[in-house]
């Protein structure tokens, strides 16, 4: 009946089938409703049931501490890369970011327009090949914050622990690892992610936030971007995306059925191996990503020819394995393996990557 291929998309990407199966019986008539959820209003009792309960199930599955906000928001990722400085680069004015890929520096850079923002650590020289090393020492003690992006989806780099700030709060930027493992809430001042990634369709934006930092926005912040405007609203400031947060809340209780975040890690741990075992048992690829922070959700690797790359591309697609073009900073391959990805289908594009090895031998 379906017919699915294996999308090895960055984002957005795989959902899972039965997510996705549950959508589509309840499209006509919302559960009785007489409506789909993208014809409701969004203050009607039946989407405040579905916010509430998609709020609940992602705080029993991240388990975050009953002082952290929720918040379910528009405007992507790339959005928060100005929120954040606009809520929390108010105390001193400074804040320090670590450069270890193309988003982390793009929210230098948004950074930079609010306040002293500072790169502390950059990979930068290296083409974000690794993500460095952060020490409380590098970290200037009065800063409002400090910035990473927890997992690079481009370089396909992830940092291998949640780095110690001392004092200074840590905002992270998930957007492409929320979800794919256990991770201690508490660790982080505020988390954001974009939903297209590994939780649910292009258009919501999760942010989590430890309450004591709201309501220190720079006056001029639009409403829309404060997040105490939007905790004090319950994310219902304005009509929020209604339809994305009904598949994150399905998407949530699918994940808490399957076992919770310690059973997705296993499975992305299992599926990550598949492919990093066989890069590093022959020479036809080379990984791209240091070892000892390689991703377990974007897995970037050459050939080391470009003609070959290209070939590979095409005839991955031609096989049912597609969007493996790695992206064009690292060129070569990138598979992105997020929750929904099945172990099947990693094991169907090395099965792909002996083949053509196999078949075109280099010179
Ligand atoms: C995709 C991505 C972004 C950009 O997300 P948008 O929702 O498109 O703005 C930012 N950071 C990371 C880590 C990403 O993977």
């Amino acid at each position: 009946m379906q017919n699915r291929i294996y999308n090895f998309s960055a984002g957005p990407s795989m959902l899972p089938l039965n997510v996705l199966q549950q959508a589509s019986e309840e499209m006509m008539n919302y559960r009785g409703s007489g409506m789909s959820v993208m014809e409701m209003s969004h203050r009607s009792s039946w989407f405040e049931s579905i916010i509430a309960g998609a709020e609940s199930s992602l705080r029993k599955l991240m388990n975050i501490p009953d002082n952290y906000k929720v918040l379910f928001l528009q405007g992507g990722a790339s959005t928060q890369f100005a929120t954040v400085p606009l809520n929390l680069m108010t105390g001193s004015g400074k804040a320090d970011y670590v450069l270890s890929g193309q988003f982390s520096s793009k929210a230098y850079k948004e950074a930079q327009k609010y306040g002293d923002a500072k790169a502390c650590a950059s990979s930068k020289d290296a083409n974000f090949s690794f993500v460095p090393g952060v020490t409380p020492d590098m970290i200037r003690e009065d800063a409002d914050y400090v910035h990473i992006c927890y997992n690079n989806t481009i370089y396909g780099t992830r940092f291998p622990a949640v780095p110690d700030t001392g004092k200074v709060p840590l905002v992270a930027d998930m957007s492409s690892c929320i979800l794919s493992e256990p991770v201690d809430v508490s660790r982080f001042a505020l988390i954001y992610a974009g939903a297209q990634k590994n939780v649910a369709p292009a258009g919501l934006t999760i942010v989590i936030v430890r309450e004591d930092l709201l309501g220190r926005a720079k006056p001029e912040t639009p409403v829309m971007l404060d997040y105490k405007a939007q905790a004090d609203a319950d994310s219902m400031y304005n009509t929020p995306p209604c339809w994305c947060i009904y598949i994150a809340g399905l998407v949530f209780e699918h994940l808490l059925a399957e076992g919770g975040l310690e059973v997705m890690q296993k499975r992305n741990i299992e599926k990550a191996a598949i492919l990093y075992d066989y890069l590093d048992s022959q020479d036809y690829y080379k990984a791209a990503a240091r070892k000892d922070c390689r991703s377990l959700m974007n897995v970037t690797f050459v050939t080391g020819n470009e003609d070959l790359d290209k070939q590979f591309a095409k005839d991955a697609a031609a096989a049912g394995l597609v969007n493996l073009k790695g992206h064009r900073s690292v060129g070569g391959m990138r598979a992105s393996i997020y929750n929904a990805m099945p172990k099947e289908g990693v094991e169907a594009l090395v099965a792909f990557m002996k083949q053509l090895a196999a078949d075109h031998p280099k010179a």
